[in-house]
């Protein structure tokens, strides 16, 4: 058995922010590396000029950086295989470029873009399906394969632009074991000849990546189900330069929360929830798009959020710690259909990581929002609020509807008060707060029994005074235990509040 080390990479191309499908392709890549004491790297990929976008790698590392998915070696940390840019390996391709054409695996191609374009128009009107550059046009095509040798080193000694195209093989079988989907059987037939280095001497993503995963001593590939067209192409790259291939793992898709096709960002803006981790502002438009971080998820949430679309632990714990899911993650686990993103489910997970921390850690995420609202209390008091306020709330933020715990209603609700404040309640009202006002001490467990007893006494149900106590003390008609809410505000803020509130709702 081999002892290699585990090292996998994660390997954006800075296109754009990193959707979160990619943000589990990343964390998977994480929690497998670390599942076996192995090395987890970022690589960039940008060697295609056209597609690049300002900022976007700059996201990718703040991202992660928030999430806690902390590269070993990479952009950003750095390590023994320095540059992680591929940008700045421009140079180290072109060698294995060379070696590909030394050995008959590669051949350079000088058809211009409007000869390509003008073949493929032919085509369409032949009514062939898909024109593909391969074992069979490259023949009637103008190429290092068909021009005589003098000719070809004469276009290149005059600095004629051509590309270098793989020398897809006629009437093979790649064969590869995908770690998530087992065998995987291709015909070269199907495939084309891809280019691999072009015109302006970067290479390709599919040679700058082979090269890079077999130099970075790459042993597992994971990566998102849309490259497993590539990956024959990869296995065969492997072949050409006689290298040993890593292992394949390819994860399937995050999927639209009705299961019909890929999760995108119009689907998040439809129902309302994020599919970036962190806000993104498209340069070019100034448009922004919400993130994860800025709706209030907590990042341990976010990530027991994505290990939980394509992996299950095979028992029903749910809630893992990043040190939990660790140690109980596994490629076998991980499944092989595509996984529904679930809105609900996503707030869900930040709910019980709300639950778990402190009164006290809310506290302080809570000052600064509260800050914002104009509102403020001493410490005792917010800390005694958080406590029956995170009961309800699944961001900090949700805490805030609990207001009438810092400040006296100002307005009171007017639905609730025209279905629900009678001609008799001023005095209903004034009554109970009689027996409720006198109980020792003023706790909710007290309060709750002088109010029952007096509901008991005067025959009236709860459905006729509960609304109405609730809509003068806090101005609304939903919200934590009113006993509760009374024993936090105290006797004299509650009498106040009786009083204010009959006289604003009595003559209303
Ligand atoms: N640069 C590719 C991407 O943007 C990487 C694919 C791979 O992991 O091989 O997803």
């Amino acid at each position: 058995m081999s002892l290699t080390p585990v090292r996998v990479r994660f390997a954006p191309s800075p296109t754009g922010p990193l959707h979160i499908g990619g943000v589990r392709t990343a964390l998977y890549n994480y929690l497998y590396a670390k599942h076996h004491n192995g090395q987890f790297l970022l690589r960039i990929e940008d060697t295609d000029q056209t597609r690049y976008v300002e900022g976007a790698e700059d996201y990718i590392l703040q991202a992660l950086k928030w999430l806690g998915i902390s590269p070993d070696e990479g952009v950003g940390v750095g390590g023994p295989h320095s540059p992680y840019r591929q940008s700045e390996r421009k140079e180290m391709y072109r060698q294995y470029a060379d070696l590909l054409i030394e050995r008959d695996w590669a051949y350079y191609a000088f058809d211009t873009p409007e000869e390509l374009d003008e073949v493929r128009e032919r085509a369409k009107q032949a009514k062939v399906a898909s024109w593909q550059y391969n074992h069979i046009t490259r023949n009637s095509m103008k190429n290092s394969l068909t021009l005589p040798i003098d000719t070809v080193q004469k276009k290149i000694a005059d600095g004629e632009p051509y590309v270098i195209r793989f020398k897809m093989p006629r009437g093979e079988e790649v064969r590869f074991e995908d770690e998530i989907r087992g065998w995987i059987t291709v015909s070269t037939d199907q495939l084309d000849d891809k280019v691999l280095m072009k015109h302006d001497g970067m290479p390709t993503y599919h040679l700058a990546n082979i090269v890079d995963d077999h130099l970075m001593e790459i042993t597992h590939v994971i990566r998102g189900e849309e490259w497993l067209p590539s990956a024959p192409l990869h296995v065969m790259l492997y072949q050409a330069f006689e290298w040993t291939a890593p292992k394949f793992a390819h994860l399937s898709l995050i999927l639209k929360p009705d299961g019909k096709g890929k999760l995108s960002k119009r689907d998040g803006d439809a129902g309302g929830f994020p599919v970036f981790p962190i806000e993104w502002t498209d340069p070019s438009t100034g448009a922004v798009s919400s993130g994860y971080r800025e709706s209030g998820y907590y990042p341990d949430a976010l990530i027991n959020i994505l290990a939980f679309l394509g992996w299950n632990p095979g028992t029903t714990q749910e809630i893992f710690s990043k040190e939990e899911m660790i140690t109980a993650f596994s490629m076998e686990r991980v499944g092989k259909s595509g996984a529904k993103f679930d809105p609900d489910k996503a707030r869900w997970f930040n709910q019980q990581y709300l639950r778990m921390r402190s009164e006290a850690d809310l506290a302080e995420e809570l000052r600064p929002l509260m800050k914002d609202a104009g509102l403020e209390a001493d410490d005792p008091t917010l800390l005694k609020a958080i406590a029956l306020l995170k009961e309800r709330a699944v961001f900090a933020k949700d805490m805030l509807e609990g207001r009438f715990m810092f400040e006296a209603p100002t307005s009171y609700d007017e639905k609730l008060r025209s279905s629900k404040w009678k001609p008799d309640t001023a005095g209903i009202l004034n009554s109970l707060w009689t027996q409720m006002s006198s109980v020792v001490p003023f706790r909710s467990i007290e309060l709750e029994t002088a109010f029952k007893a007096f509901l008991e006494s005067e025959r009236l149900g709860m459905g006729v005074v509960m609304p109405n106590m609730r809509l003068v003390i806090t101005g609304t008609g939903t919200g934590p235990s009113l006993f509760e809410t009374m024993e936090i505000l105290g006797k004299e803020e509650c009498a106040q509040r009786i009083e204010n509130g009959i006289k604003a709702l009595h003559h209303a």
